[in-house]
């Protein structure tokens, strides 16, 4: 009780940075204190929580709130091993410390760059040469990030949900390992475990240097000096995002692509939005794999590589970033200790998020066949709250999921690809509308709008449902969230073009969508 009065009177000072950092220690200290000498708790149960939750990121945290609204007993374990760099980070997963929240801010940060560049042809004064402060930059990201890790912590005890800053293993089916940071070790046992232990960045194998000198996404969103001339090795979401933002903050940006980009994208849109990259600076060395990373004399690194039909290349950088795809965290978990079976990928199988052992689930990330977006480990995590101690019987569902890439042109689809609906619909049942549009605030400052593209791809007969909507440009994340509604709620065509616009937008271009590929005319939209 004593303890809780602390903590609740350090929440009450929040406001003030330097307690609050005070306050942040003590609540620790005092919540492990009480935590560890809790063995065991009344529930009317012969476990110590009704759930739970190893993962404290997007998924795990949604789960544990929500069952706490049921009034159960829950426990949310997080821990964070330091990335090969030696970055590690707060309570709230990869969303919050290095995924979608610091991409997303230095995005905007870069867009800034490009507004600048406008905003001289709108009249206003900008010197020719504007400096980044990266540290101002950085420092004023990881302060929000903080914020965040605090606000969780926050949530979770308005809540009285327990979080303990351990890693989780299993003992058995029901029992939990739970090792602390200075090594300490002990076990809790729960009715329901959750795991949404998510995922964490890879290295190739096989490539000398490649984990010694090169970072990943782990690192680059506090790296303590300025990037540099900057390589990003991959050519998906996390690379050409990354890249992006690097190039658009002003260092000399090279992109290294061993086969395709953004594969299970769109690859019309996919080649749009390189194409914007390549057109603004960006190099890409497409179909070349890293073969060698070294260390200069200087501190610069030589990378060495190689392509598909054996010639050699190689560059000098000052931050080599590997985006190669993401490991699930399953390998510590203790998995051998339970009935739970693993994809070849590391992932946790369930049929329908139906588990082999009925009290154990899995979420997010680690969840075969899932999608790996935050909105979606989110919805999982309260859906199965809901269904475990509600009267929820509804269950996520992975269709028309809409996603945005943060590249400098915003990608944002939702439903199916063109190629997907031709090989599940076959070509003479689909038919897309497109067109090129150019953005009115392009017009003053004259920038290129040729990568700015929409399509909907449409079943060919009756009122035409929409099976996927695809929009390049300014804001695509932004403008899609709506009609990704309308996706989802199953509209048609028809229904599109029946509605209004909303003028002068981009988002305009979508309803007045009325040229289709079949016909071949030019999809380019000119003026009002
Ligand atoms: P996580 O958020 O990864 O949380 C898992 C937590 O469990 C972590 O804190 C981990 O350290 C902890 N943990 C692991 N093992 C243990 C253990 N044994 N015991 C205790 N704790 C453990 N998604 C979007 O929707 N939009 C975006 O813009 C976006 N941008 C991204 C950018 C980048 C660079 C990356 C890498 C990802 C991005 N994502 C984005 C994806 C999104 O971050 C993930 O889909 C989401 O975080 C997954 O949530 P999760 O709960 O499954 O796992
Ligand atoms: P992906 O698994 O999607 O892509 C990995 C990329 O690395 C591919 O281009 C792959 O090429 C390439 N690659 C793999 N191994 C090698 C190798 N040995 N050498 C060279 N290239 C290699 O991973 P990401 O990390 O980009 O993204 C993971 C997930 O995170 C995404 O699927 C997405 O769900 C989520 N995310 C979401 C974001 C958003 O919502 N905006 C942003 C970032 C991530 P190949 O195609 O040839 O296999």
């Amino acid at each position: 009780m004593a303890g809780f009065q602390a903590a609740k009177s350090c929440v009450l000072l929040s406001r003030n940075s330097l307690l609050r950092s005070k306050c942040h220690q003590r609540l620790r200290v005092l919540k492990v204190k009480r935590w560890l000498s809790c063995s065991s708790y009344s529930l009317g149960s012969s476990y110590d929580y009704d759930l739970a939750v190893i993962g404290g990121g997007s998924g795990g945290l949604a789960c544990a709130k929500e069952a706490a609204g049921f009034d159960k007993k829950v426990i949310v374990l997080d821990y964070v091993d330091p990335s090969p760099q030696g970055t590690k980070w707060g309570l709230g997963g990869t969303c919050v410390n290095v995924g979608c929240i610091p991409k997303k801010l230095l995005h905007h940060a870069s867009l800034l760059r490009e507004s600048m560049h406008d905003a001289k042809h709108y009249g206003w004064q900008v010197p020719d040469e504007v400096h980044l402060s990266w540290s101002t930059l950085v420092g004023g990201i990881q302060g929000h990030v903080k914020s965040l890790n605090w606000g969780h912590r926050v949530q979770l005890k308005d809540k009285n949900v327990e979080y303990v800053n351990g890693k989780g293993s299993f003992i058995d089916e029901h029992t939990v390992k739970v090792k602390m940071k200075d090594g300490k070790e002990t076990q809790l046992s729960a009715a329901n475990i959750v795991l949404a232990t998510g995922g964490r960045p890879k290295y190739p194998d096989k490539v000398p240097g490649a984990m010694e000198y090169g970072i990943t996404s782990d690192d680059i969103f506090s790296l303590k000096t300025p990037p540099g001339r900057s390589l990003v090795i991959g050519g998906s979401y996390v690379a050409l995002e990354c890249a992006g933002f690097l190039h658009g903050l002003g260092f000399p940006t090279t992109v290294m692509v061993r086969s395709i980009c953004l594969r299970g994208f769109d690859q019309q849109m996919s080649r749009l939005v390189t194409d914007h990259m390549e057109a603004s600076g960006i190099q890409f060395l497409w179909q070349q794999v890293p073969e060698n990373v070294a260390k200069n004399q200087d501190g610069s690194l030589n990378v060495k590589w190689r392509s598909g039909q054996g010639q050699e290349g190689q560059g000098e950088f000052d931050t080599v970033m590997f985006a190669v795809g993401r490991q699930p965290e399953t390998t510590q978990l203790g998995l051998d200790n339970t009935r739970i079976q693993l994809s070849a990928g590391g992932k946790v199988i369930e049929s329908e998020e139906q588990s082999p052992v009925s009290h154990i689930h899995a979420i997010g990330d680690i969840l075969e066949g899932g999608i790996e977006l935050t909105p979606v480990a989110i919805r999982a995590g309260k859906l199965l709250a809901q269904r475990l101690f509600g009267q929820g019987t509804e269950r996520m569902d992975y269709e028309q999921v809409a996603t945005t890439v943060f590249t400098p042109l915003e990608y944002s689809s939702v439903g199916l690809s063109e190629e997907l609906a031709i090989e599940r619909y076959g070509e003479k049942h689909i038919e897309v509308y497109h067109a090129f549009y150019k953005p009115l605030e392009y017009a003053v400052s004259n920038r290129s709008a040729e990568q700015c593209y929409i399509k909907a791809v449409c079943q060919a007969e009756g009122s035409q449902r929409i099976i996927g909507l695809h929009i390049t440009g300014p804001g695509a994340g932004e403008i899609m969230q709506g009609f990704a509604l309308a996706v989802k709620m199953g509209a048609s065509y028809n229904q599109l073009s029946s509605t209004v616009g909303i003028h002068p937008t981009c988002a305009e271009e979508v309803v007045k969508l009325h040229i289709t590929k079949r016909s071949g005319l030019d999809p380019t939209v000119t003026g009002c």
